[in-house]
């Protein structure tokens, strides 16, 4: 039989648009060819302009470049909003469902310090959970 994880009964979440995922502290978001090319035909560029302005290289894959102090380059600071929300990577739809935010009680409870919509809002069931877990490899 399947063990079910600690948070079978889901888990609450709403995006309140903050954008503290978006910003701050270093780190990466990782692209596929699929979703730069997705990323560019959204802001009508060409996929080599897209990549120039906007991805780098890091050990073999490719992330969406940061500006100085951590902010993603698509986040919009003047309107404190996402650029390409409608079309962003996996990594970010995935979020706040990483396994490493879902290893334990302890681990989401850090999730929520840091992301305002992380146990607050609507019931996530299990399985969109795992769903949403299992696309992302960080
Ligand atoms: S930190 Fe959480 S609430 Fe804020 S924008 Fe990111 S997902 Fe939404």
């Amino acid at each position: 039989m399947e063990k079910i994880p600690w948070f079978g009964e889901g888990l609450r979440f709403e995006c309140t648009q903050c954008g503290n995922c978006c910003t701050g502290a270093p780190g990466y978001v990782w692209v596929s060819r699929g979703e730069i090319q997705r990323l560019a035909d959204f802001l009508g560029l060409s996929l080599s302009h897209f990549r120039r302005q906007y991805v780098r290289k890091v050990h073999g894959r490719e992330s969406l470049i940061e500006r100085s102090g951590g902010d993603c380059v698509l986040f919009d600071s003047e309107t404190r909003r996402c650029r390409v929300y409608s079309e962003r990577p996996r990594q970010c739809r995935s979020w706040p469902f990483w396994p490493s935010n879902l290893r334990n009680p302890r681990a989401w409870q850090s999730t929520c310090q840091v992301c305002p919509g992380s146990g607050q809002g609507k019931l996530v069931p299990l399985e969109e959970i795992e769903a949403r877990s299992e696309k992302i490899r960080i």
